[in-house]
């Protein structure tokens, strides 16, 4: 679901034209849909309604302070991974009473800092982490609300890069052992037994793996409530997005043509699951990242160059691998559209970027509407895992991020000077 339609031949995100935020900011940029972010967290908290719930949005996904802002707001919890993440999400206005802290290798300062601001749960990954924190909750007199992370062993069938829940990943403990484990954090005086967690990875449009687990681990979470009176399970993220047609016309309005494209809903996602965790009678949480936001997000560009070789040609952009990874790192596929429709016929091409690595590409042999020098881009559905991986590769500044809501325009993040590239830098 998202903004994202053309006006006059213009390419919009909500009310503004995208011309406009790349004359005013330059390119290579990231914008946001405020509206999208709204829409998707509502259609799922309704679909979510019959059980007693809590949306904790995965920060992972896209840590812009505007963007965590916007969901604290609306009454979103935050499943954070580090330090650094619960402290984007105090500074936006969001609660530590609200978030889950994940993550395989939590350092013991990082432990700290979560159980003095409150977190409400720790998901813990392994047996040497359930002692790490009863220690460090020790130390500060203080006892450290956990959940178990359990693998289920369900086959996700997404990205074996971003497969999380089989028994080979290094994630979570394996549902066979989950009870031993449970009876050991008991024993600790320091840890309060909250509830269990568990998530299978990412990028998932089948509703099928969602409900084998919530199947699988049922009897368990239940088993496990009977034993040490449980408040919560939390049952992760993973929800996907339709990247591939995301502009593709078709009647009806853009939402109802991005439900039908869809694989998996919000309404499809809670039928999967219901059957299995209303039962429970306990608190779930959930913890999408993608869903919320990469449809909300674009990546504008402008070409800098068409280079014509024998065997093709290369249409070579402003953004690079550095800004947007998903493509080198996982195979991400984006949609890329010009900023001014047009009717010409499409042509093969490889759309790259300024990167000296091969891997730096958005696009290969891939038929896209004709493309001359300072023609301008979006490379779309690029809300999620898209400016948080960015890095300065290449001493390329970081991009600005704008959140656009109605006609208002935000500027979220500054671009990087060439003076903050270098800061905290010194000449030996
Ligand atoms: C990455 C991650 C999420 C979010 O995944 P999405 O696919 O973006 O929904 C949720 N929970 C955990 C534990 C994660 O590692």
């Amino acid at each position: 679901m998202h903004s994202f339609s053309y006006v006059d031949g213009s390419l919009h995100c909500e009310d503004v034209d995208l011309e406009k935020i790349a004359a005013e900011f330059g390119t290579p940029a990231y914008v946001y849909s405020a509206g999208t972010i709204r829409g998707n967290y509502q259609r799922l908290d309704a679909a979510l309604a019959p059980l007693d719930h809590l949306i904790c949005y995965a920060v992972k996904a896209n840590s812009n302070l505007a963007v965590l802002s916007l969901l604290a707001r609306l009454g979103s919890g935050f499943d954070i991974v580090s330090g650094g993440e619960l402290f984007r999400v105090l500074k936006a206005g969001g609660q530590a009473g609200r978030c889950t802290f994940a993550g395989v290798g939590k350092t013991r300062e990082e432990i700290a800092y979560a159980l003095r601001e409150g977190v409400f749960s720790f998901n813990v990954e392994s047996e040497s982490e359930l002692e790490r924190i009863n220690s460090v909750a020790g130390e500060l007199r203080l006892r450290a609300p956990i959940a178990i992370r359990v693998n289920p062993d369900v086959d996700p069938k997404t990205h074996k890069f971003i497969s999380t829940g089989k028994s080979q990943n290094k994630f979570g403990i394996g549902i066979d052992r989950a009870a031993a484990v449970y009876e050991k954090a008991a024993s600790l005086p320091h840890l309060k037994i909250r509830g269990v967690q568990t998530h299978i990875g990412s990028q998932i449009l089948d509703p099928g793996p969602f409900a084998e687990a919530s199947q699988k681990l049922a009897a368990l979470v239940a088993e496990l409530h009977a034993k040490f009176g449980l408040e919560f399970f939390d049952f992760g993220g993973g929800i996907g997005i339709v990247y591939d047609q995301a502009l593709r016309s078709g009647t009806g309005t853009w939402w109802e043509r991005e439900e039908n494209a869809s694989r998996i809903t919000p309404a499809a996602y809670a039928k999967a699951i219901l059957p299995a965790l209303r039962p429970l009678g306990l608190k779930i949480l959930f913890e999408p990242g993608r869903f919320l936001v990469g449809n909300a997000g674009a990546l504008l560009a402008t070409v800098q160059y068409v280079k014509q070789t024998p065997a093709k040609t290369f249409t070579i952009v402003d953004a690079g691998m550095n800004d947007l990874i998903r493509p080198a790192l996982y195979e991400g596929w984006h949609e890329i559209v010009p900023l001014r429709e047009t009717p010409a016929a499409p042509v093969p091409m490889d759309l790259v970027g300024p990167v000296c690595e091969s891997g730096d590409f958005f696009a290969q042999d891939r038929p896209l509407p004709p493309l001359a020098q300072g023609d301008r881009i979006a490379v779309l559905s690029s809300g999620a895992y898209g400016f948080v991986m960015s890095s300065n590769y290449n001493s390329r500044p970081l991009l600005p991020e704008i959140l656009i809501d109605g006609k208002k325009i935000h500027l979220a993040r500054k671009r990087q000077s060439l003076e903050d590239l270098i800061a905290g830098e010194s000449p030996a």
